[in-house]
């Protein structure tokens, strides 16, 4: 029924789109990713400024027709984000942090608590430009594992539950393994599990740092879980840490 949707978005990406028009993918909290046209907003005295660039953090009131496209009717800025742009590693964070998201969900799936936490990514990006890099996107990403209902099993062995020699990390399995259960697993070293552990229970902006062996490791358990329960796969993590 075509009407009015009034909303806070993030900006994923905005694309030239026409003669003077944006197309812009946005994640909002209630309905999830949605795709919305701004007309004439490339145009020199657009009311809608400079603010429909990815990572702005938007109030915006959307028309919404019979079709899949939604119309900006008005943007207000929530957050521009400035700190973030001048800083190559965190607008390269920023960028993954938004693509791990659009790939993670589809259209008409709305989670609230994966746009707080993409929010709340920006912000710190924004913060402290400086905390940009792989453990930051790698704490992310298993937040958002979390947000979307696919954390890693870590207390236990995910096969078995033994509690002792957790030397790997199944992705079909869905977690750390046992020595015994390790047959379908890669190995995984204390220090890598230890950071699986922290980066998930704590908050962003105190993701602690590990070694890149340990990094690498916690990468690729990320990579499996969300390839064997989500069917998803993901950019590598930026290696300019
Ligand atoms: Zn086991």
């Amino acid at each position: 029924m075509p009407g009015s949707l009034k909303t806070e978005a993030i900006v994923l990406r905005s694309i030239r789109y026409g003669e003077g028009d944006r197309v812009l993918h946005l994640y909002t909290p209630h309905r999830g990713r949605l795709s919305a046209i701004a007309k004439g907003a490339r145009k020199a005295r657009s009311r809608f400024g400079g603010r429909l660039e990815p990572f702005f953090r938007l109030h915006l009131v959307l028309y919404e027709g019979r079709g899949d496209m939604l119309t900006v009717t008005s943007a207000e800025t929530a957050a521009a984000h400035p700190r973030l742009r001048d800083d190559g590693r965190a607008l390269d964070t920023a960028a993954r942090a938004c693509d791990a998201v659009a790939r993670l969900f589809e259209q008409g799936d709305p989670n609230p608590a994966t746009y707080h936490l993409l929010a709340n990514e920006l912000a710190l990006l924004d913060a402290d430009p400086a905390r940009g890099g792989a453990a930051n996107q790698l704490a992310f990403r298993l937040k958002l594992l979390l947000a979307a209902g696919f954390a890693p099993h870590l207390a236990t062995c995910a096969s078995c539950g033994e509690q002792e020699h957790l030397v790997g990390f199944s992705g079909a399995a869905g977690g750390v393994v046992c020595a015994a259960c390790e047959a379908s697993a890669f190995p995984l070293d204390q220090e890598a599990h230890d950071f699986l552990v922290t980066a998930l229970g704590t908050p962003l902006a105190e993701t602690p740092d590990a070694a890149p062996r340990a990094l690498a490791q916690a990468e690729r358990a990320i990579l499996e879980t969300l390839e064997h329960h989500a069917n998803v796969r993901l950019r590598s993590v930026s290696t300019l840490a």
